[in-house]
């Protein structure tokens, strides 16, 4: 627990909890909700808001371009045409897990985002994280005069471009997923590329790396000395572009691309969003881009029918922390005693991006915290509902949909917000992150631990 004496940011740790008690919960490592204040209609934060529409349409007509190269070097996309995309769907089953375990019914339905099956790399992070690293290969090839914005970009596989961008190298700081996708993308192209590792990053991860030909630099610190490190290396060469996850535009408009696609998927099944049919987007939060973005995405679609929130572990919860105290990255988890330390490996993330706690700050709902022992009781759950297997961080979601809930820790939030009587008629969408690499055993890891929980 922090000392209330502790100055942090220009404030004792007292008073920071005494203006915002959530604080205090976050200290204490419970469960806990916190609803947005500074939430504002839809149109007006739209019009305040520098990055629009047009920009989300302008990275969907970039990764339209690099279609058919994608589907020449990774087959596994020739099915889509080359468009990296996820399935969603209802999982009545596990609603039901969900109402008789909490006790709780549970109003609306309740879909989930597969994007822990999306192809190549097998999380959110083959959205922003490919897109940035076809973004830079692009600008290369184009200035270069090599490529032409009407060629068919299925030329970007000959030897001639791969020459070109090996003389180029691509850098990343990550806990994992994030440096798959970089790597495994950027390697394909040509490029150097290294990843600069946190200590809790699994050993999977860094051989599937190696195998590609990628470069990996392992720290035996946190996400955010990775991060740091990487930055100041890829500062010092002029050929090298360091993918930064705390602040980039680019990163953050690859992920919102994927509100454009998800509409035309719920379309296809019939599934309405408006004001008398709300959508609940549930967004496992890290440092905050990917969750960011597609939060971002979603409200440019469905404006005030959309009401999205950020869920955090408990041993992590950065982006509330930052959201709540209104420093965002002025602040990280460890100044208030929070350690930090979660299995969920893809949200162990202490500091959240500035960028996106601003930059969202009008437009999401809220935030929430859940603790790992219920990602695992989860994953097993959905496991045996489903047969759907997610990593421990993708399951942050799940809990989502019973939050909201009248009686709830944000049933408050949904009274305010919604007509009477709209909630029956919301889809819950649960945006499962990641989970599809994860070797075979250690997901009967996680699962065997999910089970013994669950059961307790
Ligand atoms: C990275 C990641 C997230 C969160 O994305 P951020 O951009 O870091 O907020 C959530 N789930 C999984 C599985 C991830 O890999």
């Amino acid at each position: 627990m922090v000392s209330p004496d502790k100055y942090i940011a220009g404030r004792f740790a007292a008073d920071w909890i005494a203006a915002y008690p959530v604080v205090s919960d976050l200290c204490a490592l419970k469960e806990t909700a916190w609803v947005n204040p500074d939430k504002l209609p839809f149109a007006q934060a739209a019009a305040a808001c520098p990055l629009t529409f047009a920009d989300i349409e302008d990275a969907a007509a970039r990764l339209e371009r690099f279609a058919p190269y994608l589907a020449a070097v990774f087959p596994e996309t020739a099915a889509t045409g080359g468009i990296i995309e996820s399935p969603v769907r209802p999982i009545p089953r596990m609603q039901k897990v969900l109402e008789e375990r909490s006790g709780t019914p549970i109003a609306g339905q309740i879909w989930v985002k597969l994007d822990s099956h999306l192809p190549i790399s097998g999380s959110i992070k083959a959205r922003g994280g490919i897109y940035e690293v076809l973004k830079t290969a692009e600008d290369i090839a184009l200035h270069s005069g090599m490529l032409h914005l009407t060629d068919n970009y299925a030329v970007l596989a000959e030897e001639h471009f791969r020459k070109l961008f090996s003389q180029y190298s691509i850098a990343v700081g990550s806990t994992g997923n994030l440096g798959l996708s970089i790597g495994i993308m950027s390697a394909k192209l040509g490029f150097q590329v290294t990843v600069h590792m946190s200590a809790d990053a699994r050993q999977w991860k860094k051989d599937l790396l190696r195998s590609r030909g990628v470069k990996v630099v392992e720290y035996a610190s946190d996400y955010s000395i990775a991060v740091t490190e990487g930055r100041k290396l890829a500062a010092s060469d002029p050929y090298c572009h360091f993918v930064d996850d705390e602040n980039s535009k680019t990163l953050f408009l690859g992920y919102a691309v994927a509100a454009l696609r998800l509409k035309k998927q719920l379309d296809a099944q019939g599934v309405t969003v408006d004001a008398e049919h709300p959508l609940f987007a549930y967004l496992p939060c890290g440092v905050g881009g990917g969750p960011g973005g597609v939060a971002f995405g979603l409200k440019m679609l469905f404006g005030d029918a959309a009401h999205c929130f950020f869920a955090e572990p408990t041993h992590s919860p950065c982006m509330m922390l930052g959201m709540a105290t209104g420093e965002n990255s002025s602040v990280c988890v460890q100044d208030f005693g929070i350690d930090n330390r979660t299995a969920a490996d893809g949200l162990a993330v202490g500091r959240a991006s500035g960028f996106v706690g601003g930059l969202m700050r009008p437009f999401m709902s809220g935030c929430y915290t859940l603790q790992d022992e219920r990602m695992y009781t989860l994953l097993a759950q959905l496991a045996d509902a489903e047969d759907l297997y997610l990593e421990p961080s993708a399951l942050a979601g799940m809990y989502g949909p019973v939050l909201t809930q009248p009686g709830q820790l944000l049933g408050a939030y949904t009274e305010a917000a919604l007509p009477a009587g709209t909630l029956a008629n919301a889809t819950h969408l649960v945006w499962a992150t990641g989970g599809n690499m994860v070797p075979r055993e250690e997901m009967q890891r996680y699962y065997a631990k999910g089970k013994a929980l669950a059961q307790q």
